[in-house]
């Protein structure tokens, strides 16, 4: 069945605001007035308000040709989430923004604002506003998101001693990739073969439809564990832990063995001839949170599930170390995804 096709230019640039913001619903009470107007208005009483935002470039931070728009546009929203969640913070608001080319129809921006909504009525968030351009090449994203703290924790409050913890599994999202590009070159030698994705649901969805870890930092509170320090882990595991150590004028110790790696990933990995435990250090777009805690704490963290102790902070001198099983101490240096090449 052909898919229907609508000129962007049929609708006109208020038109099409219209047309996609139509589904969304309100449904924070600091959301006092949000699409329509000049600006939209935000009621945070005496609360402290966390605000970031990311810029998401065709060609350069995603590829249309193995990224469905409604998957696009959840992840835009999902790893701004992330950045609040990252802060021990609740998001409550975003704005989207987007260039488009006249090679993308109505249905198009349809789709990719689906995903959009999906991950809005997912994690109780409104959206409240956004700009609309036209682009002379691709898609262009600008996603900001809102949100509120009571404890807000920052990369820089590690303490020697503490323990390093880290949400989920790694390197997933990287091997996911590298599937994608495989069966893409693969694909665009030979058309008439269709690529082949099954058994690998894991790592594609780590790398298409990742998620932001609110209910980590729920149960966190739930345990009464406010973390010294953390970070969501978009640019792989060495590169957070650098910006960690920095900031708290730390060093640290982490042990290979007991970083947490899904079976599909080492599948994968070992087919590609590429260390899983490379994959976990140096892929990106995990959206897992890296956090310190209290050693005395050790007990408490136990007891959830699905979070991994990893190693533990030391003094700055000490410098940053990953620990093989055979105990060599290898440097921990930064080769994660660097933004300007
Ligand atoms: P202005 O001319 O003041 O920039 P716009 O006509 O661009 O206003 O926007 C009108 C309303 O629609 C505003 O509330 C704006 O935040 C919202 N809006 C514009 N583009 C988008 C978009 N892509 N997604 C969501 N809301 C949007
Ligand atoms: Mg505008």
């Amino acid at each position: 069945m052909q898919k229907k096709v609508t000129p962007l230019s049929e609708f006109g640039e208020f038109g099409l605001i219209d047309h996609i913001t139509n589904d969304f619903k309100k449904v924070n009470k600091e959301t006092l007035y949000g699409i329509g107007d000049d600006a939209a208005v935000l009621d945070y009483v005496d609360k402290k308000v966390l605000i970031t935002t990311d810029l998401l470039v065709e060609g350069i931070h995603f590829n249309l040709v193995y990224t469905p728009l409604k998957h696009l546009g959840y992840k835009a929203v999902v790893v701004n989430l992330s950045d609040i969640v990252a802060m021990n913070g609740t998001p409550k608001q975003i704005t989207f923004s987007l260039a488009v080319s006249s090679k993308f129809s109505v249905e198009a921006i349809e789709e990719l604002y689906e995903g959009v909504n999906l991950a809005c009525k997912k994690y109780n968030v409104d959206l409240i506003g956004g700009d609309t351009s036209s682009s002379l090449t691709g898609l262009l994203i600008s996603v900001t998101a809102i949100g509120d703290a009571n404890d807000i924790v920052y990369r820089n409050g590690a303490k020697e001693t503490d323990l390093i913890c880290v949400s989920g599994d790694l390197g997933a999202a990287y091997m996911g990739l590298q599937l994608l590009e495989r069966e893409k070159s693969v694909f665009s030698e030979t058309s008439h073969v269709q690529p082949d994705l099954s058994g690998y649901d894991y790592i594609l969805e780590r790398q298409l439809k990742p998620e932001a870890r609110i209910d980590i930092i729920k149960i966190l509170k739930e345990k009464e564990i406010l973390p010294t320090s953390m970070i969501d882990i978009s640019d792989g595991l060495s590169s957070e832990l650098l910006h960690i150590c920095k900031q708290s004028k730390t060093g640290c110790r982490i042990y290979t063995e007991k970083i947490p790696i899904d079976a599909e990933t080492c599948k994968m990995a070992n087919e590609f001839n590429f260390s899983p435990e490379t994959a976990a250090l140096n892929g990106g777009e995990d959206y897992e949170l890296l956090f310190t805690i209290p050693i005395s704490d050790f007990e408490k963290i136990k007891s959830i599930k699905g979070i991994s102790v990893i190693g533990n902070i030391t003094n700055a001198s000490e410098g940053l170390n990953l620990i093989s099983p055979e105990g060599s101490f290898i440097q921990i240096t930064a080769q994660g995804w660097n933004a300007i090449k």
